[in-house]
């Protein structure tokens, strides 16, 4: 273990257990952002895994933890809060970003175990389809959880797209062949939709859909715990559409939301994070107070309410909640 590992651990201890350390949270709000839960802690230790999964034990350390320090409040308790009337104790809210399926097998249990509750935000056109998300077909076909006629056969494709396989993808070393794998996926980020949907398709489908469907999400809105919102129709990158097709991803995620849930959350979760004056104007425009980014920072109801900071939660920060502590100390003196 690093000086520095342990320097951030005890820095991150003491910021939460004395009082002088939790004075900068004063009035401001935490919201966590998470994607995937999977059955399996040491599956979700992997580097190419560790940014978007936490295993089922991760998760509960991190909700006895959060418990411990913090209020945790549904996202709109958060947001709509009276900066005036500052809580003993901060608060912090869960969001979920895409919708995976797992969110309801081995979340949603956690979560009403411990009465935290949360915000899943939805890529309204995967929930109740058999559509994949392209990263984790394409990056679980190459670590070979499909096996190695589904891998070689990939490995063709993405050669023909311009795109061979790095060696170290080759490595026996799991920990090396993850890491190299999360760098090449990374990489793939800038080849067009249509390739990468080509790219998809050519992976085996697994025996069960990677989204939520329709009666998931009611059973999970019934409950009283979880709330669903926006995170675009496609999953597109709000930044990379025209005004046109802009508009259509709002509406029709929108609409699908309306259509399938109670009370849609309103706030919109940019897929990716990414957003920019235009993405945010016509997000205003649709009529949202409030959107998501992905950028570190706590909540002070007088940023830009629609670029609202979150901080990530990883396998290794989950194991580790002082880790996060330690993030959120750095995000409270910014
Ligand atoms: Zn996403």
């Amino acid at each position: 273990m690093s000086i520095k590992y342990v320097f951030k651990r005890t820095g991150g201890w003491l910021y939460l257990n004395t009082s002088l350390g939790r004075h900068p949270l004063r009035g401001a709000g935490v919201i966590l952002m998470l994607h995937r839960v999977l059955n399996n802690d040491r599956a979700a230790e992997l580097p190419h895994r560790n940014e978007l999964c936490v295993g089922p034990d991760a998760f509960e350390h991190l909700l006895i933890w959060l418990q411990r320090h913090f209020e945790c409040v549904p996202l709109m308790t958060l947001l709509l809060a009276d900066p005036e009337s500052v809580p003993n104790r901060p608060r912090v809210a869960l969001t979920f970003d895409d919708g995976w399926r797992d969110n309801a097998m081995n979340a949603f249990p956690l979560l009403r175990q411990y009465q935290v509750p949360a915000s899943i935000f939805l890529s309204t056109d995967f929930v109740g389809s058999r559509q994949h998300f392209w990263w984790e077909s394409i990056g679980e076909t190459l670590w070979g959880s499909h096996g190695q006629v589904a891998r070689h056969s990939l490995i063709e494709h993405l050669q023909h797209a311009g795109r061979p396989l790095p060696v170290l993808l080759d490595d026996i070393d799991d920990e090396r062949r993850s890491l190299a794998l999360l760098h090449y996926l990374q990489s793939l980020k800038t080849l067009d939709a249509r390739t990468l949907s080509d790219l998809t398709e050519a992976c085996p489908h697994g025996a069960q859909p990677q989204a939520l469907d329709w009666p998931q999400v009611r059973m999970l809105e019934d409950s009283g715990l979880v709330r669903f919102g926006p995170h675009g129709a496609s999953h597109a990158i709000l930044t990379g559409l025209d005004d046109q097709r802009l508009h259509e991803e709002l509406t029709r995620s929108w609409t699908a939301l309306e259509n399938g849930c109670a009370q849609p959350l309103p706030v919109y979760c940019y897929p990716n994070g990414d957003n920019d004056v235009r993405v945010r104007e016509q997000v205003a425009a649709h009529g949202f107070p409030f959107a998501l980014g992905t950028q570190a920072g706590l909540y002070r109801h007088d940023g830009d309410p629609l670029n609202l900071p979150r901080f990530g939660v990883s396998q290794r920060n989950a194991c580790h909640p002082e880790l996060l502590a330690w993030r959120i100390r750095r995000g409270a003196r910014s």
